[in-house]
């Protein structure tokens, strides 16, 4: 167990784990389906208790493993899960929600997010999100991959401001949304939700890292984590099926980097200096 659970505040006042569980790729072959709830298990246990899923993730077979994963831990988990753009209008986000409890085996999602914006309108997509937080199939709703302006029209519409979430691919090579976004979400108390907060593992063979990390008997990801999990308002979601990079993402929490760490990162991987769109994976 890492010696504190950090958490933040989502603008409703519920406090989330800093740190989370991704589940992108599980769920797509039988054979790894042991060890994928395994991981899930052990986080849990070593109290990483956000887990981040979507009904795309091996159309719905993710969903499926961390089903398996919580049983008998519901409560002790804040789900979070996403309805495709395809299935945003009224009717279908409530069909898409109704088929991701199934396969979470749950009553309720924690927090339910559109995975980035599509063709239906915005202000439709919001409405059945509330409709399912009235029914309590939902707790709270986000949003992913939203860049400035389209946080800028979400807020703008009824109900809008009840957004929780940006989750936006974030990390130490993708730090665009530092120069607005982040700015945009920070002063609203909008938590950002960093996923592919290790690079899909090439920060994890970083030599820039690599010497960062000796400074504090680490691993070059749990360096890019720290890092993550240091910038105000972001929770960080790495993915991770080996054990023995579950234990160390756990571990990365108790890391606390200097400012002399904070500066040599920044020179190898330099703050943005003007506005680039969202990229997106
Ligand atoms: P990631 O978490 O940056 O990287 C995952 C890869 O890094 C895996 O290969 C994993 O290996 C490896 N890894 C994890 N911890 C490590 C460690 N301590 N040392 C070395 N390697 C380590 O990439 P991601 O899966 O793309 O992103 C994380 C989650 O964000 C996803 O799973 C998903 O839930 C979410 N996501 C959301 C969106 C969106 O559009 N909203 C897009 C992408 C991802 P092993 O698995 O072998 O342990």
């Amino acid at each position: 167990m890492p010696s504190t659970v950090r958490t933040l505040k989502l603008p409703s006042g519920e406090a989330v784990p800093l740190l989370g569980q991704g589940t992108w790729k599980m769920g797509e072959d039988r054979r790894r389906r042991a060890d994928e709830v395994s991981a899930l298990k052990l986080g849990l246990d070593l109290g990483i208790t956000l887990i981040d899923t979507a009904e795309m993730y091996a159309s719905g077979g993710a969903e499926e493993v961390v089903a398996e994963a919580i049983a008998g831990r519901r409560d002790e988990t804040f789900l979070v899960s996403k309805v495709l753009p395809s299935n945003a209008s009224r009717a279908g986000v409530e069909r898409a929600c109704e088929a991701s409890l199934k396969r979470l085996s749950t009553d309720r999602i924690d927090l339910y997010l559109l995975h980035w914006p599509g063709s239906v309108p915005l202000s439709e997509t919001v409405e059945a999100f509330e409709s399912l937080k009235a029914q309590g199939k939902i707790r709270y709703w986000g949003v992913s991959n939203f860049d400035t302006d389209e946080m800028e029209d979400l807020v703008g519409l009824p109900s809008g401001g009840n957004v929780q979430t940006n989750q936006v691919l974030y990390n130490l090579s993708r730090r665009g949304p530092e120069f607005d976004l982040a700015p945009w979400c920070a002063e609203r108390g909008i938590p950002l939700m960093a996923y592919s907060p290790v690079e899909q593992g090439a920060l994890a063979r970083n030599a820039r890292l690599e010497a960062v990390a000796a400074r504090h008997n680490a691993t070059a990801a749990q360096i890019a984590l720290a890092w993550a999990m240091a910038q105000p308002g972001v929770i960080a979601i790495p993915k991770a099926v080996r054990q023995e990079h579950v234990r160390q993402n756990a571990a990365a929490l108790d890391i606390k980097l200097a400012p002399e760490d904070f500066s040599d990162l920044d020179r190898a991987f330099p703050p943005p200096t003007r506005k680039r769109g969202l990229e997106m994976i």
